[in-house]
């Protein structure tokens, strides 16, 4: 479903991601976990290319995503292309950017409308039927600012699979949220989980990343450090600099990790 081939990103000279490699099957959720700054946020950018890779490919489904070569050896995006990849990726922030002047459910429709152009009709029932999903129906006429963070956080999730996308990003979507709203929303992601949407996941949810992860990756400097079942990353990491970063996120309610 998505490979990851030797990503590497830099901002000027500031090189974040460092040869990333990651195969991804259908179904499967992989958690990215790592310090601030390691790249988290970035490696899921180039994903959906919102940030282009330095070097490297995206391969989804089977294709390379949008790149092209001239005989100078120049490197192109073609736009469509990236475009009908987007599509396909559905991504959640931790700020949820809704439209503040529209309703709940316009915000659902807005990219099956504006995107994927289906008549009204087809999006209202995709909106309603997402809305459903996260447990909104009930406020589909209501504004963003009448609902809770976590509520909020919903719709959001929502509006992505209202463009039924093939692989979801989450980028940190609750550590924007008041610790008693966070629940809500790993729920519904566990729900998104369980029901076998491919996704992946950076989060600080260490108990979450434990239930829900196919297969935990630690990033660091750029690079992937670690990576395998979470109850191992998670419980029995091999790595110094992952001990050192679980033992700062210590609080989490778990078969106590084996850190010597
Ligand atoms: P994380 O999500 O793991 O906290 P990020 O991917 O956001 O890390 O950032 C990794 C590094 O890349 C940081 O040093 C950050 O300042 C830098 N960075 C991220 N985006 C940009 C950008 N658009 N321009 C310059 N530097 C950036
Ligand atoms: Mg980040």
């Amino acid at each position: 479903m998505l490979k990851i081939d030797g990503l590497h990103k830099s901002f000027g000279d500031l090189e974040v991601l460092k040869g990333i490699d990651l195969s991804m099957h259908k179904g499967e959720v992989v958690v990215l976990i790592g310090a601030s700054g390691s790249g988290k946020s970035t490696m899921l950018r180039c994903v959906n290319f919102m940030e282009m890779p330095t070097t490297g490919r995206i391969v989804f489904d089977g294709k390379p995503v949008g790149k092209i070569h001239d005989k100078l050896g120049h490197v192109y995006y073609v736009d469509s292309d990236l475009a009908q990849h987007r599509a396909h990726v559905g991504m959640v922030f931790q700020h949820f950017n809704l439209f503040p002047h529209m309703t709940v459910k316009q915000n659902v429709m807005e990219g099956a409308k504006t995107v994927l152009k289906l008549d009204k009709e087809e999006c209202e029932h995709r909106a309603m039927k997402y809305l459903e999903k996260v447990g909104l129906a009930w406020k589909a006429d209501a504004y963003p600012s009448s609902l809770s963070g976590g509520q909020q956080q919903r719709v959001a999730i929502a509006r992505a699979l209202a463009m039924e996308p093939a692989l979801m990003l989450f980028d940190e979507a609750t550590s924007a949220l008041d610790p008693e709203l966070v629940g809500e929303v790993l729920e519904t992601m566990k729900e998104l989980a369980d029901e076998g949407m491919t996704m992946l996941i950076v989060t600080h949810e260490l108990g979450f990343a434990y239930s829900v992860a196919d297969r935990v990756m630690f990033l660091a400097d750029g690079k992937i450090l670690e990576q395998g079942k979470p109850e191992e990353v998670l419980t029995y990491p091999k790595e110094e600099r992952t001990k050192k970063f679980l033992r700062g996120h210590g609080a989490f309610r778990l078969p106590e990790p084996q850190l010597d």
